[in-house]
């Protein structure tokens, strides 16, 4: 993707930035993907500015991984390509119009977080956040919605979604922060243009995007109307930088690291310095009211994306905990047993809820449906709340290897590896059991474990995030009643 052109004759300065135009690809190679990374965008890693993403050695494993995005269209493409009267497209940007197209989604969603083990890949949470605003903006900013959806499609873009600010003092407003820049703001407008100033943090894929969806991460209040504010921008506009975190930066071997040598995610702190936005690309200016609504309206889909794209990494623990018993010889073990029920019943509650919350998709404004949000925060808590535990029976079962075990060079050292072969042979040989430990190590305890640790707590919102919406979308209307029908049949005897 291309930076944002400034007009030809105005200095560069006070150019008004303007959407780009280029010819249309509705479906981009992996390769295409990649090379459209090369562009001017500003990012610092480990306190350096990197020059051309694309190539740089450290993010290749992200953009490798991301690559799964694009190249699902090639492999699967009855699951990844859509169909509309200009031809095929990516369906992670098929606007949900039935509940069949939620399952389908979900689907879709799994299939490439399989490939992506366990964890999203790209196009994911921006086709939320797309499917956030096209239900819930209003006026004019629904109208640049679906032009922005139809951009989209027709360039098959990737997009990062900016929607948590810094926050400062978490007891406080936005209008109430010390520093008014600790969530995202308008600080000027023109005829043609916003100008937004402050700073997102978690914002994963901003680095090899092409474009950043920035949404309100809250409901607002009177007083707030500069925070108020959602937009979309090629990462390369002049005045955002993004500063990535260095987690899991250090080169992995697959003997020690099965996973984490061969996929990651990149995240930023994602700052906007005075960025001057085209008004084509405002989705909500102003509308406090509407803040919250969009905020809510892309978790409705976040969370779906969420807990489908953890049926494979459930999948990975209740698979590594079967193997890893069977290969330390404790499989027929009555307290394996029960900890391997316990390990499904977890998983496949998750898995029903997935299921159920397409199953029961509610129709949204202008017939975008919507997952239930009952059924969705129910899968998202009961997965967040559950896997540290799963975590740890998982652990419970390789034994203590997973922290103390040999690596990759020691493995590759014949001498060493005799050794190896000989003492670590449990009831299967040593090469399956340490290689079923190591996954283990790397899903759980590991800085890719670890990484999923916070992931699982925090990521697509806290548990106590889940907890309200759980509340707030529960209909108390039938057991109420039921209750109210009890205590009027005892009255009356
Ligand atoms: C790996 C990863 C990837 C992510 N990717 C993205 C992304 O792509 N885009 C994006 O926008 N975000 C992303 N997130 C952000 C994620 O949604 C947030 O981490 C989550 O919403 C929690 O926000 P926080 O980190 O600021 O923590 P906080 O909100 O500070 O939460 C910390 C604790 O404070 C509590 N708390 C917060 N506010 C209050 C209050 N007012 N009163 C009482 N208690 C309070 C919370 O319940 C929690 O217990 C990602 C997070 C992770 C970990």
């Amino acid at each position: 993707m291309t930076a944002l052109d400034t007009t030809a004759d105005a200095p560069a300065d006070t150019a008004v930035p303007s959407v780009p135009s280029e010819p249309t690809v509705r479906l981009r190679t992996a390769e295409e993907y990649r090379a459209g990374l090369r562009d001017g965008r500003k990012v610092v890693y480990q306190g350096r500015y990197i020059d051309d993403v694309s190539t740089f050695p450290e993010f290749d494993t992200a953009i490798e991984h991301s690559a799964h995005a694009y190249r699902i269209a090639q492999d699967e493409p009855e699951l990844a390509v859509a169909h509309d009267d200009r031809g095929a497209y990516s369906a992670f940007y098929r606007v949900p119009r039935s509940p069949e197209d939620l399952v389908a989604r979900g689907r879709l969603i799994e299939s490439v977080c399989r490939r992506g083990a366990g964890t999203i890949v790209l196009k994911e949470v921006g086709s939320d956040a797309v499917f956030g605003i096209l239900r819930a903006a209003q006026g004019q900013g629904r109208v640049n919605a679906e032009a922005y959806w139809r951009h989209v499609v027709d360039h098959d873009v990737a997009l990062a979604v900016a929607q948590s600010d810094v926050k400062g003092d978490r007891s406080k407003g936005p209008a109430g922060q010390a520093d008014p820049d600790l969530y995202v703001r308008v600080v000027a407008e023109d005829a043609e243009s916003i100008t937004v100033r402050g700073a997102k943090v978690h914002t994963s894929f901003s680095a090899n995007a092409d474009e950043l969806v920035v949404i309100p991460t809250r409901a607002m209040n009177p007083g707030d109307e500069a925070y108020a504010v959602a937009f979309a921008i090629p990462v390369d506009t002049p005045g955002v930088t993004l500063y990535v975190s260095p987690y899991l930066d250090a080169p992995r071997n697959g003997f020690e690291h099965p996973i984490s040598s061969r996929h990651k995610m990149l995240e930023s702190l994602t700052v906007f310095d005075d960025v001057r936005v085209p008004k084509s690309r405002v989705f909500l200016h102003g509308d406090v009211e509407a803040a919250g609504r969009i905020a809510l309206a892309f978790v409705d889909y976040h969370r779906f994306t969420a807990v489908n794209y953890k049926l494979p990494l459930l999948d990975a623990l209740v698979g590594a905990a079967s193997l890893v018993a069977e290969a330390n010889g404790i499989s027929r073990a009555a307290h394996v047993r029960a900890k391997m029920t316990e390990l499904i019943t977890y998983a496949e509650t998750v898995r029903g809820f997935a299921d159920l919350s397409a199953l029961r998709a509610v129709e949204g404004e202008g017939g975008v449906w919507l997952p239930d949000p009952l059924s969705t925060n129910m899968a998202k808590y009961h997965f967040a709340h559950g896997f540290h535990e799963a975590a740890r029976t998982v652990i419970d079962l390789a034994g203590g290897l997973v922290a103390t075990g040999p690596g990759g060079a020691d493995w590759a050292n014949p001498e060493v590896r005799a050794v190896l072969e000989k003492y670590f042979v449990g009831a299967v040989p040593a090469e399956e059991r340490l290689r079923a430990i190591h996954l283990v190590g790397d899903l759980t305890s590991g800085a890719w474990g670890g990484y999923q640790s916070v992931l699982a707590t925090h990521a697509e919102g806290s548990l106590e995030a889940e907890r309200m919406q759980i509340l707030r979308s529960f209909d108390w209307s039938r057991p109420r009643a039921y209750a109210q029908e009890l205590i009027d049949l005892g009255a009356r005897a």
